[in-house]
């Protein structure tokens, strides 16, 4: 392991010696059939990629880049961040095993679970989302292959005790999967933290420009990282080469990003828990925020994405206050350069334990823009939610 920062080895494994003269960046090589000089070369993958599905020089430096980041041996792509989700509960799982989650796991991997692994006779139980890793690890049962943790979770940002988790479970032979896509592998890094497979959405902070979907799934486990490059081959999952080329282009100015938008986060938020309109800020890196105490324990930096309960209200007075944002994208997704806002309130009836919040459920990407700015577009749209409250 090299003794250089993130930040430096992101870069440095573009500048290293030795390749000859080359350009900075790896050609995009658009390629199903590859051609060999001999018969006898034609299965010989010393010579590189033997078909265009074992990827070009893009996502071979990509997933060298990833795991190098994540501390894993190796990472393996697939075309969305919800693949790189399913595609390790799939290959860790058969009929007759037992998921076991928390409520706050991200949407589209609770209908994963719901419908796919359901039929597949893969059952899934949920804890609230709030529960504490000694509840999580007591519920533990003889079926339970894999946990899946996310932490923050989605929309609500609870934390969870993951090493606390990790360690109990491999103790016990049960899979750890974790979706560490608020994180961008930088500011957590799962693999150190005794989680078998670290998964997170590309899509998001790494690709950071919103023009690129893509999943990273690493492991150093032999038996996790055989199961998953299986469950892809058999699949036929695949990323096109100027995907993975953008995905690259993004892990290079990553921590950067991450850091400032971080930081603008953070100032959002604190200005945010100081208004009257606003019940709770839903944001682990913010002091007195739930979760505080583990993200300053085991985190690096923070992302830009929070929740925002909001002091009572409805439907109507939570699109009021998009309606009246000039700065904030309405759009999902998020880790992009773009601030963007989404109202959530009605996400948490698709939950196990209904979740009561004080109010709308707001949820706010921070991006590169002056915070300051954001801070006077943000009182405008408070005072649309004010307003539209105040409506017969
Ligand atoms: C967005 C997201 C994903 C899925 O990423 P896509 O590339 O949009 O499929 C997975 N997990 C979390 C926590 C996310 O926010």
């Amino acid at each position: 392991m090299s003794p250089h920062s993130d930040r430096t080895r992101l870069i440095a494994s573009a500048t290293r010696r030795g390749l000859g003269r080359r350009p900075v960046n790896p050609p995009v090589e658009r390629a199903s059939t590859m051609l060999s000089d001999r018969a006898e070369a034609m299965r010989d993958e010393a010579e590189g990629p033997v078909y265009g599905l074992d990827g070009g020089s893009a996502a071979r430096q990509l997933r060298a880049t990833l795991a190098d980041l994540e501390g894993a041996s190796d990472a393996l792509l697939v075309p969305s961040g919800l693949a790189a989700v399913t595609v390790p509960l799939l290959a860790l799982t058969r009929p007759g095993d037992e998921v076991l989650a928390l409520d706050g796991v991200y949407g589209p991997t609770r209908r994963f679970l719901g419908r796919y692994q359901a039929a597949r006779g893969v059952t899934t139980r949920y804890l609230p989302a709030d529960t504490d890793a000694r509840t999580l690890i007591a519920a533990v049962g003889d079926r339970t292959r894999v946990v899946l943790l996310e932490s923050p979770a989605s929309l609500t940002f609870e934390m969870i005790d993951v090493p606390a988790v990790a360690a109990a479970c491999r103790a016990r032979g049960v899979r750890t999967v974790m979706d560490n896509t608020w994180a961008a592998g930088l500011a957590f890094k799962p693999l150190a933290h005794g989680v078998d497979v670290s998964v997170q959405a590309l899509t998001k902070y790494v690709g950071g420009h919103s023009d690129v979907l893509m999943g990273g799934i690493a492991a150093t486990d032999i038996a996790c990282l055989h199961a998953v490059r299986e469950a892809i081959e058999d699949l036929g999952w695949h990323v096109s080469p100027d995907d993975a080329w953008l995905a690259l282009r993004g892990l290079r100015t990553l921590p950067l990003r991450y850091a400032e938008q971080g930081r603008s986060g953070l100032r959002v938020a604190e200005w945010l828990q100081s208004r009257p309109e606003v019940a709770r800020v839903l944001y682990p890196p913010l002091p007195g925020a739930v979760g505080h105490d583990l993200w300053a324990r085991d985190f690096v930096g923070a992302a830009s994405l929070m929740g925002l309960v909001m002091k009572g209200g409805n439907a109507a007075a939570g699109r009021a206050f998009l309606d009246a944002l000039g700065l904030f994208g309405l759009g999902y997704s998020w880790g992009g350069f773009e601030s963007l806002m989404t109202h959530e309130t009605h996400q948490m009836a698709y939950r196990t334990h209904p979740t009561t919040l004080e109010g709308e459920l707001i949820r706010l990407h921070v991006g590169l823009e002056d915070p300051a700015d954001l801070i006077a577009d943000l009182e405008r749209g408070l005072a649309a939610f004010s307003a539209a409250l105040t409506l017969p």
